[in-house]
Parts: C-alpha cells; sequence; structure tokens
C-alpha cells in the first residue's frame, strides 16, 4: 500500500532512481462515503495519496465514491468505527469524518451517535498510535451549541445542553476533542481538531435532511420551502472545496498545532435570506412555509478565522452565491440522470 507499487510502473521503468517520487502517503478517511469524505478522498487520490476509506454507510453512499473504486491506490472497507480496526498496512494520516452531521440523521440512534463520536474517536487513536500515523478529527461549530456572542472564537467555550434533542451530537463531539487533546498529549500522538461550520455543496445526499439540499430540492420540486421558526436564526455557508483545503492545510501543520481550529465562511446569512437565494436561483415559484423551530436550534452561527488565517494561511474563497451555482445543478443533474428521484427529497 505505501510502496507506490500500485502507482507510475512506467516512470518506474524509465526514470532514474534520484528522479522518483517521494513514498506514496497512505491516508485512511473513516467516514469516506460520506458527503465531505468522498470529497476528501478524490482531493488526496488527485494529490497521490493511496486512500483507505472506511465507512459503515450510514448515511454514506457507494455512489460517492464510485469513480475511485477499483483504482490501485483506492480501498474501501465497511466497517463501523465504533469497534476496534486492525489494518496490516502502514497508514500515515488518519482523517476521522465517520458520523452522521444532520440533525435528523444523527437523532435517529443518538446512543449510536454517541458511541460514534466518542469510542469511534479513542479507537481511530489507538490505531494513529499502532501507526504511527497523524489524525485528525472533523469537530464541529456545534461544540459551541446556541453561541450567547458572535462571532464564534476557538476561546469560546459554548453553551450547550448536556440533554437536549442535539446533545448526543454536541457533547460526543465536545468529549472527542478532550480524547484528542489528552491522548495527544499523553501518547505523543500528532492530532489535529478541525470545527467546521455549516458546510454545503456538491455531493450532499438528497435526503441529508440540512438546510441548503432540502431548500433546492424543495425548490426544484415546487414544493414548499419548509423554514423552520421564523427563518432569523442564522448561519455561515461554507463551500466544499473551501473546506477540504483547510483540513488538508491543518493536518499538514507542525505537532505543536494541536488545539483545534475554526475552519468556515464568515459570510452569515438569515434562514429566510437563503431560502429566497435559493427561490431566485432556481427560477422556482415554491412557497416558504413556517414550523416550529427545533429544539435547542442555535439562534445564530458564524465562524471567527483569524487563527485559520495566521496558522494555516488559509480563508474561503467561494461566496455563497457563487457555491449555490455550483450546487443546483448538481441537485438538478442527479435528478435528470435518474440518480435521485424526486420521492427521495428532503
Ligand atoms: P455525512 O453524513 O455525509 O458523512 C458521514 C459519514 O460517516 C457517512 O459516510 C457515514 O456513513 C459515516 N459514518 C457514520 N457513522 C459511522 C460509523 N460509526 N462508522 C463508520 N462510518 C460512519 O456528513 P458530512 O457532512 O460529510 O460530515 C462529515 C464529518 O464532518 C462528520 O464527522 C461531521 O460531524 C463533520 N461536520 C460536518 C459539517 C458539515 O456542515 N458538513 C459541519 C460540522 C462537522
Ligand atoms: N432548517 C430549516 N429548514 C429545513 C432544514 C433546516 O429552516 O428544512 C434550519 C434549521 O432549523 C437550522 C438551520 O436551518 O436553524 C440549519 O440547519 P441544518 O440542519 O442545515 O444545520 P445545523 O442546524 O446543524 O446548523
Amino acid at each position: 500500500m505505501n510502496d507506490g507499487a500500485q502507482f507510475g510502473t512506467e516512470v518506474e521503468a524509465t526514470a532514474p532512481r534520484a528522479a522518483r517520487a517521494p513514498p506514496t502517503r497512505a491516508v485512511l478517511v473513516a467516514g469516506g462515503a460520506g458527503f465531505l469524505g468522498a470529497r476528501l478522498c478524490a482531493r488526496l487520490r488527485a494529490a497521490g495519496a493511496d486512500v483507505v476509506c472506511v465507512d459503515n454507510l450510514q448515511t454514506g453512499r457507494l455512489s460517492n465514491i464510485a469513480a475511485m473504486t477499483g483504482q490501485p491506490g483506492f480501498r474501501f472497507i465497511r466497517h463501523d468505527i465504533t469497534t476496534p480496526l486492525m489494518l496490516v498496512e502502514p497508514i500515515d494520516e488518519i482523517y476521522n469524518l465517520a458520523c452522521p452531521a444532520s440533525p435528523p440523521k444523527y437523532q435517529i440512534d443518538p446512543v449510536h451517535t454517541f458511541k460514534t463520536s466518542v469510542l469511534g474517536a479513542l479507537n481511530l487513536l489507538d490505531l494513529a498510535r499502532a501507526k504511527g500515523a497523524r489524525i485528525l478529527q472533523a469537530s464541529t461549530s456545534e461544540v459551541y451549541g446556541d453561541p450567547e456572542s458572535s462571532p464564534q472564537s476557538e476561546s469560546y467555550h459554548g453553551n450547550v445542553n448536556p440533554v437536549g434533542p442535539r446533545s448526543c451530537y454536541d457533547e460526543g463531539k465536545r468529549a472527542a476533542e478532550t480524547l484528542f487533546h489528552d491522548y495527544g498529549l499523553q501518547h505523543g500522538v500528532t492530532t489535529k481538531i478541525a470545527r467546521i461550520f455549516n458546510t454545503y455543496g456538491p455531493g450532499m445526499a438528497p435526503d441529508d435532511g440540512r438546510v441548503v439540499s432540502n431548500f433546492i430540492i424543495q425548490a426544484l420540486r415546487g414544493e414548499p420551502i419548509t423554514i423552520y421558526g421564523k427563518g432569523a436564526q442564522t448561519r455561515a455557508f461554507c463551500y466544499v472545496d473551501d473546506l477540504v483545503d483547510g483540513l488538508m492545510l491543518l493536518m499538514a501543520t507542525p505537532h505543536a498545532v494541536r488545539y483545534p481550529v475554526n475552519i468556515g465562511n464568515e459570510g452569515e446569512f438569515t434562514i429566510a435570506e437563503l431560502a429566497n437565494r435559493v427561490l431566485a436561483k432556481t427560477g422556482s415559484s415554491s412557497a416558504m412555509i413556517h414550523s416550529a423551530l427545533p429544539v435547542d436550534d442555535p439562534r445564530q452561527r458564524r465562524p471567527d478565522i483569524s487563527l485559520a488565517r495566521r496558522v494555516l494561511r488559509w480563508e474561503p474563497t467561494v461566496s455563497l452565491d457563487a457555491g449555490l451555482d455550483r450546487t443546483i445543478p448538481y441537485f438538478r443533474a442527479q435528478f435528470e440522470a435518474g440518480l435521485a428521484p424526486l420521492e427521495a427529497g428532503a
């Protein structure tokens, strides 16, 4: 896996030894068949890494990784990270993205969500230690809960309900951050923590249930746009490719960068504004309907990304308008190709 044997036999036959590429990196992506994970796998493959994609397919889809499946240098393992993972091959880096991220999905089996967040993180940390790999945790802006101040910087400790419908995810991710921090210190493993803010883009499952995919699908179907509450709550939406850039840069930082880093887009929009933009861009005449705001739904969210700017030299490049312009055709094409029947919508 790590010796580059599957790659470039032609190059090996002709290139002098000194001109050979450096050894191929072996990267494990847990949750690699999900929305973000699949995009990350593709980027890592394009960068020349061998990729082991580990996923239990709870919310992930084989179609997300179909273009890589069967390629030398890409391996899919169906596995639930709540049980330990044994691998014979060397692994240099581990990205832990395994966990359902959409509220309706992670609330279906909250105990399993918590186990995934905490036991899963521990199992992957043990694997990183055994392999001498560095490891990155996909944490979340949900660690800030329903924030009392905005924007949220990494020094804010959050306002999280430990016993609400979102707690399995929020507290699970908080506990995982603690584990990453302590495990790294205690065992000398290089750990990274990315606090990801709402990210969207092509590759999202049509039945994901999060706001961007819901609104686009509803608009394309001509069905009412479902706004929870008055739509005055805010989110800051990051385009998937910007996010993946940020994750890869964080993974490459020196050992000392062990503290959490916010990765997100600073553009803050109300949910009503998002609905209006989706309607305008799809040309849909869908009505807007309001239903109750879910319990503990954060009222405002916006990242302070000064740390990412300083440490990663990263900032997002895709505005919400530009990102929607790339995302809407993806959902339209899925429908047209019959890959995502309208009944599979939100
Ligand atoms: P997703 O639901 O599309 O992907 C999650 C993937 O993890 C799926 O492929 C799923 O099958 C897999 N998975 C879940 N539980 C597992 C388990 N126990 N064992 C193995 N695989 C498992 O979600 P996403 O948006 O791609 O999110 C990826 C990661 O990023 C998650 O950890 C999420 O918490 C984090 N994150 C995402 C966002 C966002 O806006 N997309 C925001 C904050 C954090
Ligand atoms: N939301 C909405 N309609 C939907 C789905 C979500 O109004 O069909 C709202 C939801 O209540 C929240 C915001 O949109 O205030 C973002 O929700 P999402 O599930 O995408 O992410 P999260 O709540 O985890 O930030």
